[in-house]
């Protein structure tokens, strides 16, 4: 009989999390026996708790809140883009050396790609610059943007992030949220959590054009408030992150056991 494949996802807080529900759907559908638990685990645990679950014979864990820089920093080798983001979602052991990467900023190219959003020459605006702002600017520095401006409520952490990535300092550029863009952005990104927190956010009064695509990295059962303002601001195109959420999972997944799981028909079921 074929071993079960062990998986998990660690963070704190955990209980809320999509993620065993997603890969457990991934298995049956290649038809492959998997556990996946949700388990908690504090930074100060972080380190015993990774070297105890793969002595215990799992093949992978997913890393989430507030463990994913920790994640980078403790493996022993790190995913160029892992390298790049200082953070991990995704862990895995081979041989006696523990990987890891970054699959979120893929997993968001990859939603971008099935809601056909072409990001080569276009003028991005990313909003926020705490962990996922990282997870994702080298995947979309990757594909070319004619420009991505960040902005943030703390400014110095977003002049922290542009200058993260200097070496692409020519293409990014920090603003504040108080002044007018005076520019008609093609994509925006929300990374901040507003959306989660049910907060306010305070945005540029010229930020939404209804033919630019809206994107917010938050998801939920109903359209989260940063979807419900630009669709109520004449936004035609806007979507939440519950694609990418689904991408950088099936990304993990297939790290860990070589099989590439569909991804198209998950959305419908993830809430249910
Ligand atoms: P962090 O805590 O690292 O960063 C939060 C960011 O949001 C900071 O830039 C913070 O600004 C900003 N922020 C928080 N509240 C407000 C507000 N009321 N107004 C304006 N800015 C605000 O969180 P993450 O980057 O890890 O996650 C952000 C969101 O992205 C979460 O909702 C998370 O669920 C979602 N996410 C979704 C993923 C997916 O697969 N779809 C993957 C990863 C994250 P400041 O610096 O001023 O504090």
């Amino acid at each position: 009989m074929e071993e079960v494949i062990k998986l998990a996802v660690i963070g704190s807080p955990i209980s809320h999390s999509l993620s065993p529900k997603i890969h457990k759907i991934f298995a049956e559908s290649l038809g492959i026996d998997i556990s996946y638990e949700a388990l908690h685990v504090e930074p100060v645990d972080f380190k015993e708790s990774v070297r105890s679950l793969f002595q215990k014979g799992y093949t992978g864990l997913n890393v989430t809140l507030p463990l994913k820089l920790l994640a980078s920093e403790f493996a022993d080798n790190q995913s160029e883009e892992s390298r790049l983001c200082g953070s991990a979602n995704t862990l895995w052991k081979q041989g006696s050396a523990i990987y890891a990467d970054s699959t979120d900023g893929r997993g968001l190219i990859n939603d971008f790609q099935k809601q056909n959003v072409e990001l080569k020459d276009k003028d991005v605006i990313l909003l926020g610059s705490g962990g996922s702002a990282r997870a994702i600017l080298p995947s979309l520095l990757k594909k070319n943007p004619k420009r991505i401006s960040i902005l943030n409520r703390s400014e110095d952490k977003a002049l922290a992030l542009a200058d993260k990535f200097s070496q692409s300092q020519q293409r990014i550029q920090v603003r504040s949220l108080t002044e007018k863009l005076n520019f008609k952005p093609d994509i925006v990104i929300n990374s901040t959590s507003a959306s989660t927190l049910k907060q306010d956010i305070l945005l540029p009064d010229d930020i939404f054009h209804e033919e630019a695509f809206f994107y917010d990295l938050s998801y939920s059962k109903d359209p989260t408030p940063f979807v419900e303002m630009a669709i109520s601001s004449g936004v035609r195109k806007c979507s939440d992150g519950i694609g990418m959420l689904i991408e950088q999972a099936a990304l993990s997944f297939e790290i860990w056991t070589s099989m590439k799981p569909k991804t198209d028909s998950i959305k419908q079921n993830i809430f249910s």
